[in-house]
Formats: C-alpha cells, structure tokens, sequence
C-alpha cells in the first residue's frame, strides 16, 4: 500500500474516533417537509428551505418553462456568451429588492464570497472578520492576501480594538444572521463602526434575506439600515427562495468591480438560466406572500417555547435557526440518530463546523411546517431528553 493510501486511512480513523465522521444521506423525493432519505420517511427539520419555496408549483413551472426556451445549460461563463436574459431580468428584480443599484449573480454563495472579498481587499489591506463567520467568508478573507483579523463573536469592542491595529484598506466581513447559532450580528453598531474608521462593511445575509424583515429585506429591514450602512450585500438564492446560486448587490460601480475582479465570476459557467427563471418566480412570492414569513415566526416561537418548557438549553436566536446546545459531539450524534430512529430528521453539527465542545442539534423550522409537526419533535425531544 503507498503512502498516500496509508495516510488517508489513518486519518479517516481519527475523524470517526473523535465521533467526527460525516455521512450523506441520499434523498429519493422532492425536498419538503416529507423527505425519503436512505428509503424512509422522515420529517424534516434540517432544510434550509425556510418558505417553503423549493418545490412550489410556480417555480417548478418556470423552471420547466425556461429550460424549454433556454435549454439546460449556460453554455458558457457570463462574460463569453452565457449571460442571458433570464439572468439580466433577475439581476434587475433582485437589486429593486434590496434597494441597490445592482445586483450580479453569482454561481453559488461560496463563489460569491471568495470572489467579493478577493475582488475588494489584496496584500497591504486588512480583512476583519466575526470568529463564527461562515466558511466562505473566512475563506475568502484568506484568499484575498489581505491581513486577515478575527474578532470575537458580536464583540465590538473586540472588533473596534482590530480596527485601530489594521493598516491599508480595510474591509469589515460579517454573516447577517449566523448560520449555526441563528443569531444576528449587531449591524447598526458595525455599520457606524464601518463608517467612523473608513472600513468597507460586506454583510452576508444568506439565512436572513426573504425571512426577516416585514418584506423579507432580511437582516438589513430588521434593523431598519440601508445600503449606506452596508456598502456590499450578498445574497444566496438556494435557502429562502428555494433554488439555487447567489448574488452580490451594491453600487454600480461595485458591481462594475466585481464584473472585471471577481474571479470566481469571470472563470466559471454560468448558473442555468432555467434557474435564474425559477428564482424569478420565486422572488414573486417571496416579496407577495408575507404569510410565510409570519407563520415561520409562529412556529419558531412554538418551537423555542416547547423546547425550553422541556429544559433543552436553547441559543438566542431570532430566526428559524434553532440550535439546541449539546456540546459533545457523541452526544449530538446519538440524539439525532434517535430522532432518525423516530422517523424525524435533524443535523447534528459538530467540529471542525463548530467550535470544539460545542456540538448542537441544528433544527431549522419551515414556513411548510405545521404545528403538529413541530410539537410532534417536542414530544419526541422530551422523550429522549435523557440522552441531551
Ligand atoms: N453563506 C452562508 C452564511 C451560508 O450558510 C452558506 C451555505 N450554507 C453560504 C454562504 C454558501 O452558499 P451556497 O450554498 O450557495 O454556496
């Protein structure tokens, strides 16, 4: 056996040791509340479908549309000749949404963060970025060759401290609500922040934008801020609006930047406009129906109600991202297998996606959910509570 196959073997041995080891599971229906995964029926509470939107008749029907009228494939990156109008159309309607001058779609959210923060920062600047932000910020923050800072979660003294060290430009990198913890980041104050130390303020509002917010402005309406206070938004288009690919919004001359910087724009093929079409659909109803919005509130106050009624310690969260704090991983591996076992599916997340010591059950409601549903995972939690 070479080397190369030895090493890979022990370390898959020390990732299952340490109760680490990830698995997929493979899914046999549409995504919804009712999956089948592995051939069983589950409910599901682990999507980050939070309108229900991924399998709704509209967008299937635009998408089924569009693939008529466009064909499958792009045919090629936005910038040789894969940019169509389905694309342009949706770029149009997403920048009215958030009230920027523009948007530009990206090919998934991961790209659009390596690609704007590498667009917007090199060698001599400094990047500043929240411990738990998401992988892709960090990445991208790596990537840029700038200095790259962290400061504690929320911790704006931490962050202002940062500040006053960073030379160069500086660009502050912040997740809108915190994809494993459900939390906000504290905005108004960053974004005052941003603005009294000449620091650029890139917010990435992908589990926040169609769910907070009266409108589903996300994170932004919620605190009632606009895009002075935050120069550079990024939207991802595969959770609340139920598809797929992402987007940065801003200044024209922010999107002109990114259209001649942003290498994960230039290299790579274009999203299906087929897509760009379903999403389109989406966004109609994203922006009509606001019931979705209030019933995903209803149901995560049930949930946070029910949850702390049964004594499981509960993150402060807002949004539809309900972590229960296990902090072992083993611990959060066995409650959710006996979840699975009760035909209920929930994630358990552990390191490295999380700090060390602080495994959790991500539940993630719906605005597909019904009341039933949630109080049937409560039922079943205070069941197995003991093994919390
Ligand atoms: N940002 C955040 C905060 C995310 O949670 C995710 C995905 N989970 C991404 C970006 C990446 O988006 P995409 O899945 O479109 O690559």
């Amino acid at each position: 056996m070479n080397t190369f196959q030895t090493d890979a073997e022990n370390t898959l041995e020390a990732v299952a040791a340490q109760g680490l080891y990830r698995k997929r599971r493979i899914i046999a229906s549409p995504q919804g509340v009712h999956l089948t995964a592995d051939g069983r029926e589950l409910i599901n509470f682990c999507s980050n479908d939070y309108l229900g939107l991924a399998n709704h008749p509209d967008v299937i029907r635009a998408f089924k549309n569009a693939a008529g009228q466009y064909g499958v494939g792009s045919g090629s990156a936005h910038l040789v000749c894969g940019h169509s109008a389905a694309h342009h159309a949706l770029e149009e309607e997403l920048a009215e949404f958030c009230g920027r001058e523009r948007a530009l779609l990206f090919s998934t959210g991961y790209m659009a963060n390596l690609g704007a923060i590498s667009a917007l920062v090199g060698s001599g600047d400094t990047v500043i970025e929240d411990r738990l932000n998401h992988a892709s910020l960090i990445d991208g923050g790596l990537l840029s060759g700038a200095r790259f800072k962290r400061y504690r979660h929320a911790d704006l003294e931490h962050l202002t401290n940062t500040l006053a060290e960073a030379s160069g430009k500086k660009l502050i990198v912040t997740d809108g609500v915190f994809s494993m913890d459900g939390d906000l980041a504290p905005l108004p104050a960053i974004a005052r922040l941003a603005q009294a130390q000449d620091a650029w303020l890139l917010v990435d509002d992908a589990h926040g934008l169609g769910v907070l917010g009266e409108k589903g402005g996300g994170v932004l309406e919620h605190y009632g801020l606009d895009q002075g206070d935050v120069p550079v938004l990024v939207g991802t288009l595969g959770k609340a609006f139920g598809t797929f690919g992402a987007f940065v919004a801003g200044s024209d001359a922010l999107i002109e930047l990114m259209i001649q910087k942003a290498r994960t724009y230039i290299y790579t093929t274009a999203l299906p406009p087929a897509v760009a079409e379903a999403t389109r659909a989406s966004l109609r109803i994203v922006r009509a129906e606001s019931w979705r919005r209030d019933k995903l509130k209803r149901l995560t106050a049930r949930f946070r109600q029910g949850a702390e009624q049964i004594g499981l310690e509960l993150m402060p969260s807002p949004s539809p991202i309900q972590p229960i704090l296990l902090g072992d991983s083993r611990k959060a591996s066995a409650l959710s297998e006996a979840l699975l076992d009760a035909g209920i599916l929930v994630g358990a997340i552990r390191p490295p996606t999380v700090p060390q010591g602080s495994a959790r059950l991500r539940v993630t409601l719906s605005a597909a959910h019904e009341e039933a549903q949630v109080d049937r995972l409560l039922n079943e939690l205070d069941r197995l509570k003991s093994l919390a």
